[in-house]
């Protein structure tokens, strides 16, 4: 018998179906087709955009078990919403590599390791991944705006300060910090407490409500003051944690605090009463940016600059006043200017594949090495660090691959294919029927609705002439009249449900599509030719198993997942540096030879 293990999952959204519906649908699809379903994994409250999830990584090793046939979800979206359409595309290969059949039980489509699923599993994702970006832009609007009215924007706010919840002008309650990093709310007029939460339980408003901020309790606001008076007359950042920590005060997580928590709190312009939001970004999607929100490719915090910065003054009350303020910013700057030379000896290293890319004798990785010539031309390599590190018996010889030529013939392979991919009318053709094939359940409801349509206009066109016929009196006895007023009825039902049907099938055209495919081509290329070294890697990450450096073939092995590029593609090794320039004309024919 079949054996098969499912994946449910609801985000915070409560546009979805509950996790009990979407189990209660996979064991019906399951009876359905036979099958047995032995599991279901589960995960709740969690955007598919985070591809880390607890359940995930269950149905991940569930799935890997043998005697697992099928995995199954109610549809592709509940697997992943993906930022990088890429990511989706390999979790379900992951899913499949092991052999297993991956199904959606929404539309009994099957993703399978063929060419046309995984375009259409691609672009599904890529339209998965679009509503959550769709949605951040909502909510960074909605944000946006209360931050211009001088609101506090979300987070746990600056130790000193309280949330005050407000109802349009009328304050509702106030929710304040515990030292075990839980919170309590008090009562807005009373400071009696209502409730508390404990940590990890975040507070929820509801929809209409807002949130300011109002200074916390005297010795809190106290301590605050005290910090700022400190620093200001020149006490160590050691003794400001000290007196803290000392005096019993705990961060919003209930944690001691730490030079680190310290000095980001010593230029927090809340404590002057001014609300300052998108001083910085950690969103994963947007930013905010001469005022509207432009898309985010890096995943990290990002600051920025001042003139897109939205600042209210005189928000909130301030717990510091101006002239403390202003001497603490100028120690915190002279301060920084006085370090800054210990940052800038950290240099970035420039090496594309490092942690990708392994030696074949000993396994051991291979990592970047600079080396200088007599004349003091400067030549980077990838060398085995087993062997520089003088374990001589696991990693017997030298061998050193020039790291431009590998790296360029990498980005190589992954552009020409991405090139080739994107105006390939076979990936069009493919997903444009697949698309047919989705709305063909909702077309022939249309069709039929259609028809019906006509079938009541000629009855009631026939019922119209039998009324003309005959006289007021007889057509009433004979329910004539009655008949004719439910069939208009009923006519009007099939118009409108018609309208719904015609409404919900919104499925992009195909024209639109090919202008989709080639963006996101685009922008997947533009990011390999000129993103961050980080950006550039994780690209390369997505297309690249595993690097394998071979001294004694004096070759190196590149081993792209199967996803779009399928063939494992050998490159010799240059040794002298004529051979080097053999390499790189060998490598790029390789690249013309692969083939899907
Ligand atoms: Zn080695």
């Amino acid at each position: 018998m079949t054996q098969a293990i499912g994946y449910i999952r609801r985000s915070t959204d409560r546009q979805e179906e509950s996790l009990d519906q979407q189990r209660a649908q996979l064991e019906a699809f399951a009876d359905k087709n036979g099958w047995t379903l032995k599991a279901v994994y589960c995960d709740d409250a969690i955007s598919g955009s985070n591809l880390d999830r607890p359940g995930l990584q269950q149905l991940l090793s569930a799935s890997e078990s043998s005697d697992v046939d099928v995995v199954m979800a109610w549809d592709r979206n509940r697997i992943a919403r993906p930022k990088d359409a890429l990511d989706g595309l390999l979790l379900e290969r992951k899913l499949q590599e092991s052999g297993k059949r991956v199904v959606y039980a929404s539309t009994g489509q099957e993703a399978d390791r063929s060419f046309a699923s995984g375009l259409i599993s691609y672009v599904e994702h890529y339209q998965n991944g679009d509503y959550l970006r769709k949605l951040s832009r909502d909510t960074m609007r909605g944000t946006v705006d209360r931050a211009k009215r001088g609101l506090w924007t979300g987070g746990p706010p600056p130790f000193g300060f309280d949330r005050l919840i407000l109802d349009g002008d009328t304050p509702k309650r106030i929710v304040r910090a515990t030292n075990d990093g839980g919170q309590v709310m008090l009562d807005a007029d009373s400071g009696a407490e209502i409730d508390q939460l404990p940590k990890g339980k975040p507070h929820k408003k509801q929809d209409h409500e807002v949130s300011t901020l109002i200074p916390s309790e005297p010795s809190r606001v106290r301590a605050v003051q005290r910090m700022f008076d400190d620093y200001a007359s020149g006490a160590p950042t050691r003794k400001l944690r000290d007196d803290l920590n000392d005096a019993g005060f705990r961060t919003s997580r209930g944690s001691k605090f730490t030079v680190q928590t310290l000095l980001p709190m010593l230029e927090n312009p809340a404590y002057r009463g001014r609300c300052v939001y998108n001083r910085r970004t950690l969103s994963k999607w947007h930013r905010y940016q001469e005022g509207s929100s432009v898309e985010r490719k890096d995943e990290g915090i990002e600051h920025r600059m001042e003139a897109d910065w939205i600042v209210c003054e005189d928000a909130w009350p301030a717990l510091v006043d101006q002239a403390t303020f202003d001497r603490v910013q100028q120690l915190r700057a002279d301060s920084k200017t006085k370090h800054a030379h210990h940052r800038g000896n950290a240099m970035k290293s420039n090496y594309l594949l490092t942690g990708r890319i392994v030696c074949g004798v000993c396994g051991g990785r291979l990592t970047g090495a600079t080396r200088t010539s007599g004349k003091g031309y400067k030549t980077r390599y990838y060398t085995c660090c087993t062997h520089q590190a003088g374990h001589k018996d696991r990693c017997p010889k030298r061998y050193s691959v020039p790291a431009d030529l590998v790296e360029e013939h990498i980005l190589n392979l992954i552009q020409s294919d991405l090139l080739r991919l994107r105006d390939d009318d076979q990936l069009h053709a493919y997903v444009a029927e697949e698309l047919r094939r989705l709305s063909g359940t909702k077309h022939d409801t249309r069709e039929q609705l259609q028809k019906r349509l006509v079938e009541m206009d000629q009855k009631i066109a026939r019922l119209r002439d039998h009324l003309g016929s005959m006289s007021p009196q007889t057509a009433e006895s004979l329910g004539f009249y009655q008949q004719a007023d439910d069939l208009v009825a009923e006519r009007a039902e099939i118009e409108h449900e018609l309208e719904s049907v015609t409404a919900n099938v919104n499925l992009p055209p195909v024209g639109d599509l090919r202008k989709r495919i080639a963006a996101e081509f685009e922008s997947i290329q533009a990011l390999l030719e000129s993103g961050s070294l980080e950006e550039r890697r994780s690209m390369i990450g997505n297309y690249v198993d595993e690097i394998k450096a071979d001294p004694n073939e004096q070759v190196v092995h590149i081993g792209l997942y199967p996803t779009l590029l399928s063939q494992r593609i050998e490159v010799p090794p240059p040794y002298s540096k004529n051979q080097q320039r053999h390499y790189s004309e060998s490598a790029s024919k390789s690249v013309v030879g692969c083939k899907l």
